[in-house]
């Protein structure tokens, strides 16, 4: 079988694999993941696979015309499906054009596939929508829906897709990923394989977009400011971060890591950590705080993650945690 171009998630590229030379692929799959943890990868390597020309056991093959229209998001038989706008999910009226794409048959090979993505943001009716395209799907069409939950999706989607889990990857496969494809220097690769989280494509746009390194950055630092700060502060932050929903899901995730370092740190753990160039700060919150609370903070940060992708209060949401969050004081 030929090689995939994607790294970990081997059981996932075997299943496809398998399905795909059987002829047995699923009209309906469903990718669900950590953001950045590989699914967009996946989903476009699948599609590449279905729609490549060359011989069977070479595709994809990353080089012919139709590899390359994959790769450039011009496939005539490829519909990308995204949010219009950031923290939004997709639109009924993008589902009525799936719809249409749909129902004319292939203009090259043998499929049509449609990736649609952030399915956890979609609102009921166009998710209704989905539904009815995904009960009769025509013979030719392949349905990858990516979403980072399937708790949180409308369990009549999720029963009528096969499921494909992502988990984020071991720190060692992101590191060598890193030195062997991005020609990452070992001791960078080994920091940024640390702050990852296990997932790949974070670690890649922290090399190409250093923006992305200094937002996780920025995040414990508001994370540890918030700490020393009054309830008017926090509510004026609560408001400032209730603007940017996919900025705020970022800055739970990196809020989330900094207080499992505390827990780490708590619990002896301190060779874990995460954050290591903070780590006299997440020291000192470990010293000052109860482990109970540190538990409590890491069950309300996870809850605010799945609200957030429920579509709730955002603002009530976010000054609810900030609410909670400890006070330390200078
Ligand atoms: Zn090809």
């Amino acid at each position: 079988m030929s090689h995939w171009p994607v790294i970990g998630h081997d059981w996932a590229v075997e299943q496809l694999q398998q399905a795909v030379a059987r002829h047995e692929l699923s009209h309906a799959l469903l990718i669900t993941g950590p953001e950045s943890v590989g699914k967009h990868t996946l989903a476009l390597t699948l599609a590449k696979s279905l729609l490549c020309t060359a011989e069977a056991p070479e595709r994809p093959c990353g080089v012919c015309s139709a590899c390359r229209r994959v790769d450039s998001g011009n496939h005539l038989d490829l519909l990308l499906v995204d949010p219009e706008a950031t923290g939004k999910g997709v639109k009924i009226d993008q589902i009525r054009a799936l719809e249409r794409f749909l129902s004319l048959t292939p203009n090259t090979g043998q499929h049509k596939i449609t990736i649609i993505s952030s399915l956890e943001l979609m609102n009921s009716n166009a998710a209704n929508a989905l539904l009815k395209t995904l009960e009769e799907p025509p013979s030719y069409a392949h349905l990858i829906l990516l979403a980072s939950d399937a708790d949180t999706l409308l369990p009549t989607i999720v029963s009528r897709s096969q499921h494909f889990p992502l988990r984020p990857l071991p720190g060692a496969t992101i590191k060598a990923a890193l030195v062997e494809h991005w020609g990452v220097a070992e001791a960078e690769a080994q920091r940024l394989a640390r702050l990852s989280g296990g997932r790949l494509g974070w670690a890649v746009q922290a090399i190409t977009h250093p923006a992305h390194l200094r937002r996780a950055e920025e995040s414990l630092q508001l994370l540890l400011d918030l700490l020393r700060s009054d309830l008017p502060t926090r509510f004026q932050t609560a408001q400032e971060l209730a603007g940017d929903t996919v900025n705020l899901a970022r800055s739970l995730e990196y809020w989330r890591t900094g207080w499992r370092d505390v827990l780490l740190l708590q619990t002896d753990n301190a060779a874990a950590i995460t954050y290591l160039e903070h780590r006299e700060s997440l020291a000192e919150i470990a010293a000052r705080v109860p482990l109970e609370t540190t538990t409590a903070v890491l069950q309300s940060l996870s809850a605010a993650q799945k609200s957030l992708q429920r579509n709730a209060n955002t603002r009530l949401l976010v000054e609810t945690l900030l609410l909670e969050l400890p006070e330390i004081s200078q």
